[in-house]
């Protein structure tokens, strides 16, 4: 266990570090990316431990992974028990129960109590994909909508549906076809003002969908309901859930790409439901098995159940130690009431954030929910000029005094806010004190 605080007791990255670092460089490709360069020691819900004994507050979760915090007791034991038991069978050659508890929870927590199936894979990428391929099982239709902003992924098909080049797919291509993209509801830079927002972004949707697609060719719209990697952008209140009532009407499957707002990140089990939207198709990923590789397509049985047997699956989609892994932290997350302490956490962020932005005008924008927050930095209010330089010093200096914070957004220039959410009310005071004083910095 690593004791919940902040402690630097050399320089970020220390010298263990930059000694790892050097064989890194010698044998892992560069086209990985590193945040920032430190080597991971150990890690307890809200404190990582580096190799030179440095403790750094998390705001990152491994990208909204361990929400449940690090080495939770729940999804280390039950880890623990399972791989004593076995490793792997493929639950396509022969069955476990981990899986089916999996699909059970997942059907119970996902919006709506209508009729669902789950199925089991091993990132968000490939759950997307799947999610597409049942959406064109279903419907006998090829064409897929996807937004500006979005992210949903690094293989050919989710590439095709991540909206930006670089670094995700600049150089990658040729990419899938059949996917078209239309804009995102994005109140602070929607050219005619925020209240605008919602209604002209749906009917400039409605119409290119119309007119440049065709509704009888469109199988799915897939959204992510507060977009993560493309900047924390929370679509205009409305939009999305007449978005989904427009898919209804059409017979258009209205999928929601929950990988990185899932598992009560937002204050809701899903982020869905903040605005009652019933999803045909809901991708999850990330937090939801405290670290371990996993991720599902959830949706309504007709759908789930029309593809052909063996349509469907992978070697290790659902491995039973990722399933143990999940159980835990969903345990953790019903017996924490984590839904409950996101909403706490996400309001004590958003008043310091607010505060921060009022003194500092850097700050164009405080948006997101729960404990996905984000700061969207601009060198001119007026203007909004995005200002990156601003953003990566920024970061960098969060970084150099113990704080993990991550970027995002199209043009590099949103901070994001993302603790495990059984983060201490202390730490989180303490590490948004840690982002001020950074900002005082960079900014001065
Ligand atoms: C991270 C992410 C993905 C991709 O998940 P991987 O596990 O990295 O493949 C897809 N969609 C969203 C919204 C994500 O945040």
């Amino acid at each position: 266990m690593v004791a919940q605080h902040r402690e630097l007791v050399s320089a970020i990255p220390g010298p263990r570090s930059a000694t790892l670092h050097e064989r890194r460089v010698r044998a892992v490709s560069a086209g990985v990316g590193a945040g920032l360069p430190i080597y991971v020691d150990e890690a307890s819900g809200a404190i990582l431990r580096d190799v030179d004994g440095n403790q750094l507050i998390d705001f990152a979760s491994g990208i909204a992974v361990t929400s449940v915090g690090h080495s939770d007791p729940r999804v280390v034991a039950r880890v623990r028990e399972q791989v004593e038991r076995f490793t792997h069978t493929c639950f396509m050659v022969t069955s476990y129960e981990p899986y089916v508890a999996v699909c059970e929870q997942l059907n119970e927590l996902t919006p709506g109590s209508h009729d669902k199936r789950s199925a089991l894979f091993n990132s968000g990428a490939e759950a997307v994909e799947n999610a597409v391929k049942i959406a064109r099982y279903a419907t006998g239709r090829g064409a897929v909508v996807a937004f500006d902003h979005a992210y949903h992924g690094r293989t050919n098909l989710t590439m095709a549906l991540t909206a930006k080049s670089m670094p995700y797919k600049s150089g990658f291509g040729p990419f899938a076809g059949e996917i078209y993209r239309v804009p995102m509801a994005y109140p602070y830079r929607w050219p005619t003002g925020p209240e605008q927002c919602a209604s002209e972004a749906f009917e400039t949707f409605v119409d290119m969908v119309h007119t440049q697609v065709g509704e009888l060719n469109t199988a799915a719209v897939l959204l992510e309901p507060i977009q993560g990697e493309g900047g924390f952008i929370e679509p205009a209140p409305g939009f999305v859930a007449r978005v989904a009532d427009w898919c209804r009407e059409h017979g258009i499957v209205f999928i929601a790409d929950e990988v990185q707002t899932g598992f009560c990140r937002t204050g809701d089990w899903f982020a869905s439901e903040h605005e009652n939207v019933l999803p045909d198709l809901v991708v999850t990923g990330k937090a939801i098995a405290g670290g371990l590789p996993l991720a599902a397509v959830t949706g309504r049985a007709e759908l789930m159940d029309a593809v052909h047997t063996g349509g469907l699956g992978g070697t290790y989609g659902g491995n039973p130690v990722a399933c143990a892994a999940a159980l835990g932290a969903i345990e953790t997350m019903r017996a924490e009431d984590l839904t409950g302490r996101a909403r706490t956490l996400g309001t004590v962020l958003r008043a310091r954030l607010d505060s921060m932005a009022a003194k500092y005008p850097v700050i164009g924008d405080v948006r997101g929910r729960g404990l996905m927050q984000a700061v969207e930095l601009v060198s001119d209010p007026v203007a909004k000029t995005p200002d990156p330089v601003t953003t990566a010093a920024l970061n960098a200096a969060c970084h150099r005094n113990g704080l993990l914070t991550l970027t995002c957004g199209t043009f590099g220039n949103v901070v994001r806010f993302l603790p495990p959410l059984v983060i201490s009310d202390e730490l989180l005071d303490e590490g948004l004190t840690v982002f001020e004083s950074a900002l005082a910095e960079v900014t001065a």
